[in-house]
C-alpha cells in the first residue's frame, strides 16, 4: 500500500517541477496520477491556477462595461452578474468553455 513520504513527495515534486505528466511520476513512485495530483495541489505546486490567470487576463481586454455584455461566444447580448461574467448562461454550460478554464 502506497502512502506518502518525504523521499517519494521530494521526487515527485522535482519530477512535476520538470513537467514530467503526473501519470508518470505515478508510476515512478508507485501511486496513482490521482494521488500525485492531490499532493501537488494541497502542497501549492498545481499549474491549474496559473492558467487560468492567463486565461482571464486575455479575455480582460474584450471585457466592456458591468452589467450588459456581449457573449464572447455566441455573440448575444446579456446580463453580467459579476466583472469576471463574460458568457451568457448557455455558452457556461457548454463543454467547450469548461474546458477553456
Ligand atoms: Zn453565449
Amino acid at each position: 500500500m502506497f502512502s506518502w513520504n518525504e523521499d517519494n513527495f521530494v521526487r515527485a515534486k522535482k519530477l512535476y517541477k520538470q513537467g514530467v505528466k503526473a501519470s508518470l511520476i505515478a508510476e515512478k513512485i508507485g501511486t496513482t496520477r490521482n494521488s500525485v495530483l492531490g499532493k501537488m495541489y494541497r502542497n501549492k505546486l498545481s499549474k491549474s491556477k496559473n492558467k487560468r490567470r492567463q486565461v482571464r487576463h486575455s479575455y480582460a481586454t474584450h471585457f466592456k462595461k458591468y452589467g450588459e455584455s456581449n457573449c464572447l461566444l455566441c455573440n448575444k447580448t446579456y446580463t453580467t452578474y459579476s466583472k469576471f461574467d463574460r458568457f451568457c448562461s448557455p455558452c457556461k454550460s457548454r463543454d467547450f468553455y469548461r474546458n477553456a478554464i
